[in-house]
């Protein structure tokens, strides 16, 4: 499948494929076109850059045969105007030689007109989901006839707080459906409509194109806390030569800010998330583009519209809860042929993680020894030693859903803290030597294996 004709599309498809100038089908597009011929629903993990749009519209234009019926048969699902435009675009570019009525619907713009424009019928119908809902409200727009659902960029839906408007606009589809699924991270949503609403969907994760692995140096050190972690960093980011532009993943907000304020790096640092303002957000991307800011601390869905070059390292100060994301975010380092570094801190709670991307890459991660020099920290940051808050995180359902995990992780935080003053007994105990700061990554082997 190295070419678009090993696809056996029909000429006409193929014919707009070389107008367009393309010849190889990407990663994605291979592993999904066959896929979602075959009607199975679908979920691919995959950024904007790697094909992503014509992945899902290529078995889709395929399949569509000419029809005179009124009503869309083919709903498209974008969080935003733009991408809209942009999908509607490239349907455009890909339809020269083949009737299709498409039409592309959101919010800003008379919805008249587009009521106007569905009354003469549609093959596929892309928009925003306030403006799509709106629309089917008006009984204007009849989606009985939908066969295949996308939605893409899943994620930002989320973030944009779409849900609902997506909840309502499922009542208004038959139940019998082909549904397709694009999000650049794999989030606890993604993870529910995969459960909740697709039949066996087939999920495939790619690499941010032009990325391969090989491009970037992967290593992890253990770690057992927050403040241990930033001891480490702290240490680490000396080195202003190897770390001269870095990006480091955290799992929450508040994290983001008390790493932010723990580093010693000053105004060398810049933090990003959802609760800044969109001009702070900004100003920090600009600031760590630019080379003002050296250290940009970012949660994993802020980070997705953030497209910058020559990153030199990527530090996931956290293990990502779903393996998926890790692999998006080393692929922020090692573009463009350049050599890439990325650096995992793993506690001894988030081994189970660090197992699942290795698996997930079939490649075990090099283990580096804790420095010597570097203090290990028996303080809890404030989110160690309480139980979590849902409003904390990113995307609230990720509390919903690991509910249980996190509870009994906060109920062991609050044993821990009790029993902070006696643990280096503890362990002297249980490895009948005392614990110097290289061996933790002995003891966090051996109790993996008592275990
Ligand atoms: P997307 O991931 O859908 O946002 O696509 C990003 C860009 O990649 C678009 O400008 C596409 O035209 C381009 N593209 C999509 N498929 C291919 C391909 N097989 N070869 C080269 N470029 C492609």
């Amino acid at each position: 499948m190295d070419s678009f004709a090993d696809f056996k599309i029909k000429r006409q498809l193929y014919n707009a494929l070389e107008d367009m100038g393309l010849e190889k089908p990407t990663p994605i597009q291979k592993a999904s076109y066959s896929t979602i011929l075959g009607g199975s629903d679908f979920v691919g993990i995959a950024q904007t850059g790697t094909g992503k749009t014509i992945a899902f519209l290529l078995p889709i234009l395929q399949e569509l045969k000419y029809s005179e019926q009124p009503y869309p048969r083919v709903l498209i699902l974008a969080p935003t105007r733009e991408l809209v435009i942009q999908i509607v675009e490239q349907i455009d570019k890909l339809t020269p030689y083949i009737t299709i009525r498409t039409l592309g619907v959101y919010g800003g713009t008379n919805i008249k007109t587009q009521k106007r424009a569905i009354a003469e019928g549609l093959d596929i119908i892309v928009g925003t989901p306030r403006r799509l809902y709106d629309l089917a409200l008006t009984n204007v727009l009849r989606l009985k006839s939908i066969k295949k659902l996308v939605i893409d960029e899943v994620d930002i839906m989320l973030d944009f707080g779409f849900k609902t408007q997506l909840r309502n606009i499922f009542e208004y589809l038959p139940a019998k459906r082909q549904n397709l699924l694009f999000s650049a991270t794999m989030t606890p949503y993604v993870n529910q409509l995969m459960n909740g609403f697709l039949v066996n969907p087939v999920k495939k994760t790619m690499a941010i194109s032009g990325t391969p692995l090989e491009n970037i140096s992967q290593e992890c050190y253990p770690a057992q806390n927050f403040y241990t972690k930033a001891n480490l960093l702290n240490h680490l980011l000396e080195d202003r030569v190897e770390f001269n532009k870095v990006l480091i993943f955290v799992a929450t907000k508040v994290k983001a800010d008390l790493l932010g304020e723990t580093l010693n790096y000053g105004t060398e640092v810049s933090v990003i998330h959802s609760s800044k303002t969109q001009s702070h957000r900004s100003r920090a991307i600009e600031d760590f583009e630019n080379g003002t800011s050296r250290i940009l601390i970012a949660t994993d869905v802020i980070s997705r519209g953030i497209d910058i070059e020559k990153i030199s390292t990527v530090i996931s100060f956290d293990t990502s809860f779903y393996p998926e994301n890790y692999i998006h975010r080393i692929g922020r380092t090692g573009r463009a042929e350049e050599q890439g570094r990325s650096i995992l801190l793993f506690s001894e709670k988030e081994i189970p993680l660090k197992d699942e991307i290795e698996k997930l890459m079939n490649y075990k991660i090099p283990l580096k020894e804790f420095p010597d020099e570097v203090d290990v920290s028996y303080l809890l940051s404030p989110e160690e030693s309480k139980p979590v808050d849902p409003e904390e995180f990113e995307d609230k359902d990720s509390y919903i859903m690991k509910g249980s995990a996190f509870h009994e992780k906060s109920a062991k935080n609050s044993k821990e803290k009790v029993e902070r003053k006696s643990y280096v007994r503890k362990i002297k105990e249980r490895y009948k030597k005392p614990i110097r700061r290289g061996d933790k990554i002995q003891n966090m082997k051996k109790k993996r294996k008592k275990k």
